[in-house]
C-alpha cells in the first residue's frame, strides 16, 4: 500500500458524524466543517458541523444513560478500558498516522501520543476497581460515620488540538471508571482523533449514551446550552487560560464541579553545577515535544551566567540538526505549527524580542513553501521585558537568559500568572529540595525533561487550573463524596 493510499485508507475508516446515544447521524442542520493538513494547507475532509440542537440531544443521550452506567458492575467498566487500552495499541500506526495528517507532529510523536494516550485507559481500568468509601465510630461514640463515594453524574468535555487523543483518554479513562457518562467537544481542527476514540471504544463496549462525541465550528454555540443545563453536573476543559476563565464564569451560574488544565509558562533552571549534558538532553525533550505546541513546553530557560552561552550554543546544536518536514515522513523530527495564526505569533514573539536586543543563535523565521512551518530557534541574551518570556509561545523557540544567582533564578521563574511545570537540573541535593520547595507550579521536573505519566497528578496551580488529571488524584474529579450519619 503507498502512502497516499494508507493516508486515504485512515480518513475514510472514520467516521464523519456526530456520535450521539451510540448512532452516527449527521448534522441537524445538515452543514460540515473541514479538517486540514497543516503540514500542506489542504482540506482532508469534512465531518460534521454540531448545532445547539445537536448538542442538547448529546446531553439528552448522556443524561438517559447515568442512571443505568453508574449501577454497571466496576468489572465491567475496568474490563472496557483495559479492552481499549489494548485497542489502542493494537491500532497505534493507524491512529497515528490519523494523528500527524490532521495536527501535523512528527509520525514518531503520534505514536509517542498514542502509547500516552493508552496509558490512561490501563491505569483507570485499575482505579475502576479502587473505589471505597469507609465505616466509622464517631468520636462521641454513640453514632456511625458511613462515607461512600458516587459518581458525579454526566459530563461535558472540551479537548485541545495538540494532543487530540490523550487529552481525550485522560478525561474519558476516569469518567467511564468512575460511572459517568459524558459528551465531549474535540478542537475543530483535529476532530478525526475523537472520532476514532468513539468509534473504538464503541467496538470495546461502551454501553450506547455514556460517550457522545459533537464535532462543530462553533464552540461556544454548541457549549453554551450543556453548560447552562440543570441536569450537567461537570466540566471539564483543557485549553487555553484565557477560554478558561470564559467557562469557569459560565459553569459558575449552576455551581458546577470544574476541572481545568489550562496554559503555561514553564520556566526551565540549569544551576552551574549542573550536568550540561543532561540539560541539553532535557531541554530537547521540554522544549521539542509537540514542535514546541505543549502546555508543558518550557517556554524560557534561566542559566546561571558562567554556563548561559555554552548552554545555548549546545542546544542550537542540536536544535539545527532536526529536520523539519510533513510529519507523515518516518524521519522526520519537526512538523508544522497547527495554522497561520500560530505561526504569526510565535513569529510576531521572536521578532519583539530580537527588536528588544535578543540574539539569533539559530533560526528565527518562517521556512518557505506550503504549509505552517517555522524554524527550530533558539534566542540569546534575551532582554527582561521581552514578550516571549512572559507568554505561552507554542511553537519551536527557545529563549535563554543568564542568572546571577539562586534567589533571582526562582523569583524570575515564580514571576508569572502561570504555575503549571517547571523544570529544575543541579547536582547539589540540597539545593534542588528547597527550589522545588520554592517554585509555584503544580508539578516539576528534577533532572528530567518530561512529566506526563498516567500514574502521576497532572495539573497546574495559579492560572494554571484547577484539578489533577491521572494518578491517584484522577479519579477524584469524577466522584462525589456522601456521608451518611447513624444511629446504632
Ligand atoms: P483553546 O483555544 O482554549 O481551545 C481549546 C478548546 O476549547 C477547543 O476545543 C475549542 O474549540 C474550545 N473553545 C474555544 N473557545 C470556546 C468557547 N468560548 N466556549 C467553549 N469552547 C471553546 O486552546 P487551544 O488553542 O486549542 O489549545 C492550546 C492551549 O491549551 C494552550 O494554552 C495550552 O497550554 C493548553 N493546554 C493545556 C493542557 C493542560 O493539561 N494544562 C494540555 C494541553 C493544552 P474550537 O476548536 O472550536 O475553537
Amino acid at each position: 500500500m503507498s502512502t497516499a493510499t494508507s493516508e486515504a485508507a485512515v480518513v475514510d475508516a472514520v467516521p464523519k458524524q456526530l456520535y450521539i446515544g451510540g448512532e452516527w447521524r449527521d448534522a441537524s442542520g445538515g452543514g460540515t466543517l473541514p479538517v486540514e493538513d497543516p503540514a500542506t494547507g489542504e482540506t482532508i475532509c469534512e465531518v460534521a458541523d454540531a448545532t445547539p440542537e445537536d448538542a442538547k440531544a448529546a446531553l439528552d443521550a448522556a443524561c438517559a444513560a447515568q442512571r443505568e452506567w453508574a449501577a454497571t458492575p466496576p468489572n465491567q467498566r475496568s474490563e472496557i478500558l483495559y479492552r481499549a487500552f489494548e485497542a489502542l495499541q493494537e491500532r497505534a500506526d493507524e491512529l497515528a498516522l490519523l494523528m500527524t495528517l490532521e495536527m501535523g507532529k512528527a509520525i514518531k510523536e503520534s505514536k509517542a501520543e498514542i502509547a500516552y494516550a493508552a496509558e490512561f485507559f490501563r491505569w483507570f481500568s485499575g482505579e475502576a476497581l479502587r473505589i471505597d468509601g469507609y465505616y466509622k465510630v464517631a468520636g462521641n461514640g454513640a453514632s456511625r460515620v458511613l462515607v461512600m463515594r458516587q459518581p458525579v453524574g454526566p459530563c461535558y468535555f472540551i479537548t485541545p488540538w495538540n494532543f487530540p487523543n490523550a487529552m481525550g483518554t485522560r478525561k474519558i479513562g476516569p469518567a467511564v471508571a468512575a460511572g459517568c457518562t459524558m459528551v465531549v467537544k474535540p478542537a475543530q481542527q483535529t476532530p478525526l482523533s475523537m472520532l476514532a476514540l468513539a468509534k473504538l471504544l464503541e467496538e470495546c463496549g461502551l454501553p450506547p449514551g455514556v460517550l457522545n462525541v459533537i464535532t462543530s465550528k462553533s464552540s461556544s454555540a454548541v457549549s453554551a446550552p450543556i453548560i447552562s443545563d440543570p441536569r450537567l453536573r461537570k466540566l471539564s476543559f483543557t485549553g487555553s487560560t484565557e477560554v478558561g476563565k470564559k467557562l469557569i464564569a459560565q459553569a459558575a451560574d449552576q455551581v458546577l464541579n470544574v476541572s481545568m488544565e489550562l496554559g503555561g509558562n514553564a520556566p526551565f533552571l540549569i544551576f552551574e553545577d549542573a550536568d550540561l549534558d543532561a540539560a541539553v538532553e532535557g531541554a530537547m525533550l521540554a522544549k521539542m515535544r509537540n514542535i514546541g505546541e505543549a502546555c508543558t513546553s518550557a517556554n524560557r530557560f534561566h542559566v546561571a551566567e558562567p554556563v548561559a552561552e555554552e548552554f545555548a550554543q549546545r542546544l542550537a546544536e542540536r536544535m539545527g540538526a532536526l529536520k523539519v518536514g510533513r510529519g507523515t515522513d518516518e524521519s522526520v523530527d519537526i512538523g508544522p505549527l497547527i495554522d497561520e495564526d500560530q505561526r504569526s505569533k510565535v513569529a510576531e514573539l521572536v521578532d519583539d524580542a530580537v527588536a528588544k536586543g535578543a540574539t539569533k543563535v539559530i533560526g528565527g523565521e518562517r521556512l518557505d513553501g506550503s504549509g505552517y512551518f517555522y524554524a527550530p530557534t533558539v534566542l540569546g541574551d534575551v532582554p527582561g521585558d521581552a514578550r516571549v518570556l512572559r507568554e505561552e509561545i507554542f511553537g519551536p523557540v527557545a529563549p535563554v537568559k543568564g542568572f546571577a544567582s539562586e534567589e533571582e533564578a526562582v523569583a524570575a521563574a515564580n514571576d508569572t500568572e502561570y504555575g503549571l511545570v517547571a523544570y529544575v537540573y543541579t547536582r547539589d541535593i540540597k539545593r534542588a529540595l528547597r527550589v522545588c520547595e520554592a517554585l509555584e507550579t503544580g508539578m516539576i521536573g528534577l533532572n528530567q525533561g518530561i512529566v506526563s505519566n498516567a500514574g502521576a497528578p497532572f495539573g497546574g496551580v495559579k492560572q494554571s487550573g484547577i484539578g489533577r488529571e491521572g494518578g491517584n488524584e484522577g479519579i477524584d474529579e469524577f466522584l462525589e463524596t456522601k456521608y451518611v450519619a447513624i444511629n446504632v
